[in-house]
């Protein structure tokens, strides 16, 4: 049977929070039977994103995460509830039942990526659940996906071997693999939040002039080999992404015309390396 899953593509996440509103929208003040009591107006965040800053100065970039229930297939909250107030649809979407729900706050902790959330008012646990409701009215998909207007985010009906094949091809994460919940919210480009860079400009002195140098090989070593390489951009600079944090150490060759230096660096987190300076007078 084909189920669902969202497709979150980190590299194009603006931060608009349009899906945060629309979620909001959908659910503040609205009571959907079987599905869900409404969201209080202020403090659940059903879709949260999260910003991460890397690296410093002119080559330093920022990335954004949104979250939201993963819809698992081995899910703790189903395995922490009682009466069976916590169940997964034959579509892969994971509901909790507000009704059967009721005083099971101890699901607030059994969410171990913090997605469910404690409504006082009704005294139930409540969390993002697809827009289960608008896909049975025959919708395509979920608010957020049709509010997103940079295309991050996309809805897959597939079946599970589909799925795993669109994910290998296109190499798609989870969030907490280790868990072993098995999540049906995949992230393309997750190392723009979870992983780290080492950049640097390239630049020499040409006729007394210090002058960038665009064009000029970098090349990235690890125990001596090779690992990437790459040219600098127009202003000369560069920058090696998708590295493991506290990787070690890495240092760096570079060339452009006649010109040759280079730099060292232990990888801590996401490094500027500043000017590596060619030494001589390139022509
Ligand atoms: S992300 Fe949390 S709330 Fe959603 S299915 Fe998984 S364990 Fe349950
Ligand atoms: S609507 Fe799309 S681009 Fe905007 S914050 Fe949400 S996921 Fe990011």
């Amino acid at each position: 049977m084909k189920k669902w899953n969202l497709i979150v593509d980190v590299a194009n996440c603006t931060n608009c929070n349009n899906c945060f509103m629309a979620d909001k929208d959908e659910y503040d003040g609205n009571t959907f039977p079987g599905y869900t009591f409404p969201q209080p107006r202020h403090g659940h965040r059903w879709i949260d994103i999260h910003r991460r800053e890397r690296g410093s100065g002119s080559l330093m970039d920022v990335a954004y995460l949104p979250t939201m229930c993963n819809q698992c297939d081995d899910a703790p909250c189903i395995a922490a509830a009682t009466n069976n107030a916590v169940y997964k649809r034959e579509d892969g979407i994971v509901m909790i039942d507000p009704v059967r729900a009721k005083d099971q706050n101890q699901l607030v902790e059994a969410c171990p990526y913090g997605h469910i959330w404690w409504n006082e008012e009704h005294r139930v646990p409540q969390k993002w659940f697809f827009d289960a409701h608008l896909l049975d009215m025959g919708w395509s998909g979920p608010r957020c996906v049709q509010v997103c207007a940079s295309g991050c985010l996309s809805a897959a009906r597939l079946e599970d071997e589909e799925m795993q094949a669109k994910a290998a091809a296109e190499k798609l994460e989870v969030l907490k693999p280790d868990l072993g919940t098995r999540p049906r919210v995949w992230y393309k480009n997750l190392f723009r939040f979870t992983r780290e860079h080492i950049a640097g400009s390239v630049a020499t002195v040409i006729a007394g002039h210090e002058e960038v140098c665009a064009g000029a090989s970098v090349t990235l070593l690890k125990n001596g080999a090779k690992i990437a390489g790459q040219s600098t951009d127009f202003f000369g600079d560069f920058k090696f992404d998708d590295l493991t944090s506290g990787s070690g150490a890495y240092s760096m060759h570079v060339q452009w015309r006649d010109l040759t230096g280079g730099a060292a660096v232990e990888l801590a987190g996401s490094v500027n390396l500043g000017v590596i300076m060619l030494a001589g007078n390139g022509k």
